[in-house]
Order: structure tokens, then sequence, then C-alpha cells
């Protein structure tokens, strides 16, 4: 520590260290004047603290390291509720999501945002992927700024505390090469290299990393896959893209292309470590292997794809194949990524009538590190040394987490916990939320209430 360098410490009853739950841990992060760049990450991490230091902020519970939701579409959170009268499919669902997209201005989307991020940090969250592709005004028309919708999501997430990874989305076409619809009019950039020219002008801030995604093979055609991919290439950007989270997309791909979506990124360049393909639900055994073989990532979204009626991904055997697993809540039916761990496991008991595929340890990571690595922070998610200081405390004294022994809270968290348990959220040393509270946004289900009603039609 330099003479300048100030730090502050926290006292955490228990804590989760990437493998099982220590008692008694203090953690030293930098906050101010500290050399290299280091204001906001951790300095030091004590175990065998008994007694809280002098000073020290006191966080009773378990503390996890921050939880990263790794896809998101921030507007979607205006159609909760709404979407759950009458029946349909996926297809029908989206006529009534496009009719929200529809209403959007920079104006409005900052606010809901805004509203729906601090809902996430009240779930722990500390780091969002915003797969983002409502880019321009009715029509296609570029707004002044023609990144204003992004600007305002990177702003939202700042004025909510939260870290961002914003995928700023090439989205094309209706299908396969067709035009896009009057709907899909405002996500279309018109060309890969227009799309790419676009998002050049966005850059990283402290809180904010520029990744890509290609919204998915129906809506890129084929020859402008690689001018996304080695635009994320030269970055060293995150590259996400929706896979495979249909059969009609499936069956649609194979009648263009004669190939499988995963075939076809695969074939384009697209597959590899800093990539992640969203949902991977309807895959074959040659698909599993390609994502596998390549790294390329897989993010579940379990509680969106249920209410979506999508189906049940192969999570494991894409894990076991080599595909790092992350998480999102996606369409916001839900904002809870301790369900979003504990649906990949229940689902895959479900559908093989065998329990215990994913230990409560390795979902955390999937909630934590590894999340946020899909996302471009790779020194992020972990509580040591070096790491980014974000974390989330959960109660272990609520009506749901009350019971176990402590040494089993990671347990408890993922299969008890909901987000309703999240006591305290951290991000680069400062408390977001405190005590259930978030600290910048006062009222957030009336910010979310407002957000909404703007909306309504
Ligand atoms: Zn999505």
């Amino acid at each position: 520590m330099t003479p300048t360098e100030r730090t502050r410490t926290y006292w955490l009853e228990h804590a989760w260290l990437g493998t099982h739950v220590e008692p008694d841990v203090a953690v030293t992060v930098s906050v101010g004047g500290s050399p290299g760049g280091r204001d906001g990450r951790i300095t030091a991490v004590h175990q065998g603290v008994t007694t809280p230091p002098p000073g020290a902020e006191i966080l009773r519970g378990l503390t996890l390291p921050g939880l990263a939701n790794a896809h998101s579409h921030a507007f979607h959170r205006a159609l909760r509720g709404t979407v759950q009268v009458g029946s349909g499919t996926f297809w029908t669902w989206r006529e009534v999501m496009y009719s929200v997209a529809d209403r959007l201005t920079p104006e409005t989307y900052l606010d809901l945002a805004r509203a729906v991020y601090a809902e996430m940090a009240l779930a722990g969250i500390t780091t969002v992927g915003e797969f983002h592709y409502v880019h321009h005004a009715h029509g296609g028309t570029p707004y002044a700024d023609p990144n204003a919708m992004g600007d305002a999501l990177i702003e939202a997430a700042a004025e909510a505390g939260v870290r961002i990874t914003l995928l700023d989305t090439c989205y094309l076409s209706s299908g396969f090469g067709d035009p896009p619809d009057p709907h899909q009019l405002r996500f279309s950039d018109g060309t890969a290299e227009a799309w790419a020219e676009r998002c050049s002008v966005l850059k990283d801030r402290d809180h904010a990393r520029i990744g890509a995604a290609i919204h998915s093979v129906r809506a890129v055609p084929a020859d402008q896959l690689a001018t996304v991919a080695h635009w994320a290439e030269r970055r060293r950007a995150p590259l996400h893209v929706h896979l495979s989270e249909q059969t009609a997309e499936n069956d649609a791909c194979l009648r263009a292309h004669g190939r499988t979506p995963t075939r076809l990124l695969a074939d384009h360049g697209v597959l590899g470590p800093r990539t992640t393909g969203v949902h991977n639900t309807h895959l074959t055994d040659e698909d599993v292997a390609l994502l596998g073989d390549s790294r390329t990532g897989t993010c579940m979204c379990p509680t969106t794809e249920r209410d979506l009626a999508d189906g049940i991904g192969p999570a494991a055997a894409l894990q076991r194949a080599g595909s790092p697993l992350s998480l999102g809540s996606d369409s916001h039916a839900v904002v809870d990524l301790l369900e979003e761990a504990r649906a990949m496991e229940l689902n895959e008991r479900l559908r093989t009538r065998t329990r215990g595929h994913w230990t409560a340890a390795a979902l955390l990571r999937a909630a934590t590190a590894d999340g946020h690595a899909a996302l471009g922070w790779d020194d992020t998610g972990r509580i040591e040394a070096g790491a980014r200081a974000d974390l989330a405390t959960i109660a272990l004294d609520s009506v749901r987490t009350a019971g176990p022994l402590p040494r089993l809270g990671a347990e408890t968290a993922v299969f008890a916990a909901t987000a309703a348990d999240v006591r305290h959220t951290i991000v680069g040393g400062r408390h977001v939320v405190r005590d259930g509270a978030h600290t910048l946004v006062p009222d957030v289900p009336r910010a979310l209430a407002r957000a909404v009603e703007a909306l309504r039609a």
C-alpha cells in the first residue's frame, strides 16, 4: 500500500471462496489513490479473522462474488405479467414483445433500463450482459447520435451502480436474407459493415465493456457473419449469438443452407473461446462437439426457456464437451440468478430422472466467474486478491434460508434462497444495495411501475 492509498475492510461472516464456505473472512479493498488502477479491487483476503477488525463493514450471511447476468434484454421486463394471459408459442409471444420495442425511445429506455438494472442489483447481480438490438428510430432512421439507445443502456447501468457489457447486436433480416419486417427496421443497420462502423464509435468505460452479438442465423445472412466475427476478434471482445432456441430456426437453416445453425456459425468463423451461444437448446451431437471443441460458451436462460416453452438444452453434455456455462435472465420473466442456477440442475433432473448433475459450487461458478468471463470481465467473479471487489451477500436467517448449517451455505443459496434474500450488493467496493435497499435508485418498484406505464399503448 502506498501512503496515499485508501482501503476499506469488509468482514464476511461466511464467504464462498470458489470451492467451499469459509467463516470469518476479512476482505480489504482499495477505494482510492492506489497505484496501477487497483481502486475498487480486492487487495487482501484473510481467513480465520474471528473478530471484525475496527472500522470494518460487517456483512452477515453468506457473501458470494457478485453475480453475472450474462443475457438480458432490458425492455422485455415491460412484458412481465402481460404475456401470461392466454396461450400461444414463442412466435406469438414475439409479436407482443415487438409492440413494446416499437414504443421505446432513448428517454423511455433509459428510465426502464435504470429500473431494471436496479432490480438486478437488488438480486445480487453486479454485471449485466445486455444483448441490445433496438438501435434506430421508427422505420430504421438513425437517431442524431446513432448510438443513442446503446448509450442510454450504458448510462442506465452507471445510474443503477452495476457493470454492463453492451453486446451490440447485428440484426439485418427477418429470416435468411429476407428484408426486415416493419417492426425489425429499428434493429437493422442495413449491412454488417454499417453495423461495425456504428458500434466502433462505442468505447469501453470503467463500468462498461463493448461486445458484439449476432442476433441469430435467421437475422444475419450467412455472407455477413464473418464481418461481425472479425470485428469482435479485432477488439478481442465477447461475441454472443442466440443459437437453436427453436426447432423452426433449425428447420429453416437446414432448408436455406443444408446445415445446422451451429455448423453454419462454425463454417463462418464465429465459434471460439470468446463466443457464447445463448440457449443452445435443440442441438445435434455434432453441434455439441463443435461447440465444445471450439470452447464456445453456453449461456442457459432456464426461466425464460421454460416460460417460452422452448425446451431443455443439453447443458450437461455441452459442459462435458468443453463448453463453459453461464446464466442469464433473458426476458426477465423473473430476475433471479439463484433461480436460474437451480433451474439448470432441476431441469436436468426432470429430463434424466437422476439427481446431482452439478454441485452447488459448480452452479455458483456459472453464476459468477464463468458468467463474468463470458462477458469479458476475466478479473471479476472471485473473492481473491487482485479481483474486482464485487460481492453479493445472501441472508442465511430468512424464512427460506434459516436452518441448514452455515457450511452448507452454497447449497442453501442455490437450492433455497431467492433474489429476495440478497442483503448487500457491492460493486467495485461501493455499496449499491445495503440491507436490501438500493442506495442509488430510491424506490425501485415505483421506478419500474412508472417506466413500464410509460410504454403502455
Ligand atoms: Zn435473448
